[in-house]
């Protein structure tokens, strides 16, 4: 083996004792202690440059939410069944930055757990338990989820009450295809209870325009169905343009899934939904998720929100989002096209290969970055909002040596 003796170990006893169901990035998998900013250092101090995860959004090792954290949890943490004046503070601070109809938030531990919380709300709601997704999408885990998910299952493998449609591309009519979809669903008996997108179509290869996507919405709508806006990727002002991704597109969403960097790393995730929804989904029965929301993933939560908004996340997400934008697109090389919006860009290869290569030869110059879309052929640039200039022009650097 090309390993080391020590990592060579280490990954046996992974594959020993975690199974065989993981995966490890890269052929000589990586092993950090630590985080700061956009940067992430193995123990001998190698420094990498953090363009992959965009769950620590506001920066690895925020000091002010692990403070938030270690003096939440070194007082109480308990769940949602007692009153927490904190829980109601979040809430509150949470939906100001919502549209007024969205005016209930339910937390969970996770971005499936929210999926899932959202399509049982949905069903109860409409009754009905269609679910209309794009070709790639990637929603989460649980049973249900992961059966309307098919860059999970594969998209002959989805559930009989989901319609997949092409991804909301130029030269697509996405409109056409959610009717085409609506109708599909009512032939069948089964009708529409959601069409659900993640607002910056993350595992469709980075979309940002979505031609098409508002008229959809609307007919989906219009039929009764409700929009679910999957805010776990684009969501907290990655995208440079306020906090949601719904926004850009002119979306009314029923419901709105958060989750990733909501905590920035603590797991805590929710449910933004019109309260007429909730109350239909009440009347059938309570909700309690132990977790979900407990005190300590408040604290995180609130710590998080609060520095988005202090440290200017936003605004720094879309000022430098167009300056890798800018020097991505004079790279020229094998960049066959830029597509984006603050830090969330897809860099369209020419095939798979392509950019596989690229991310390993990224690697070597201790750069992390990943690959999507449908085939597999976009680098997807989605640093933590924490990236500093000088970070954005190593990250440039790297790029351009790799892909000119
Ligand atoms: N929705 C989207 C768009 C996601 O990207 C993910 C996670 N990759 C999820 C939902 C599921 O979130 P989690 O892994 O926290 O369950």
């Amino acid at each position: 083996s090309h390993l080391d003796p020590r990592t060579r170990d280490l990954v046996e006893r992974r594959a020993r004792s975690l199974g065989s169901a993981y995966r490890l990035f890269y052929r000589t998998p990586l092993e950090f202690v630590r985080g700061e900013g956009a940067h992430l250092f193995t123990a001998d101090g190698t420094d990498y440059l953090d363009a992959y995860n965009n769950v620590p959004s506001v920066g690895h090792a925020h000091p002010r939410v692990a403070a938030a954290i270690a003096e939440q949890a070194a007082r109480l943490s308990t769940h949602t069944r007692y009153l927490s004046r904190a829980t109601v503070d979040y809430a509150e601070d949470l939906l100001g930055t919502f549209p007024a109809h969205l005016g209930n938030v339910m937390f969970t531990c996770t971005g499936s757990e929210a999926n899932d919380l959202a399509l049982r709300i949905v069903r109860a709601a409409t009754g009905r338990r269609g679910v209309i997704v794009t070709e790639n999408a990637y929603h989460g885990v649980t049973t249900e989820v992961a059966a309307l998910s098919p860059s999970l299952v594969g998209a002959d493998a989805v559930a009989d009450w989901v319609r997949v449609v092409p991804a909301p591309t130029p030269g697509t009519d996405f409109a056409a295809a959610v009717a085409a979809a609506i109708d599909s669903l009512d032939a069948a008996g089964i009708g529409l209870g959601c069409l659900i997108v993640d607002t910056i179509f993350a595992s469709d290869g980075v979309l940002p325009d979505a031609p098409g996507l508002a008229a959809a919405a609307r007919a989906a709508q219009a039929a009764g169905g409700l929009l679910v806006a999957d805010e776990v990727q684009p969501g907290f002002g990655r995208l440079g343009d306020g906090l949601w991704g719904f926004d850009r597109h002119g979306l009314v969403p029923d419901l709105v899934t958060l989750g990733k960097p909501m905590g920035n790393g603590y797991p805590v995730a929710a449910v933004v939904a019109r309260p007429e929804l909730v109350d239909a989904f009440a009347a059938r029965g309570r909700y309690f998720n132990t977790f979900g929301g407990n005190t300590v993933a408040i604290a995180a939560a609130q710590a998080t929100l609060d520095v988005v908004r202090e440290e200017g996340l936003v605004a720094r997400a879309a000022r430098l989002g167009a300056v890798l934008a800018e020097g991505l697109r004079a790279i020229g090389g094998s960049v066959v096209e830029v597509r984006g919006c603050g830090l969330f860009l897809g860099v369209q290869l020419g095939d798979e290969g392509t950019a596989r290569e690229a991310v390993n030869a990224l690697e070597e110059r201790r750069i992390l970055i990943g690959a999507s879309g449908l085939r597999n052929d976009t680098l997807k640039v989605r640093p933590p909002l924490a990236l500093s200039d000088a970070d954005a022009e190593r990250l440039l650097d790297g790029l351009a040596a790799v892909l000119g």
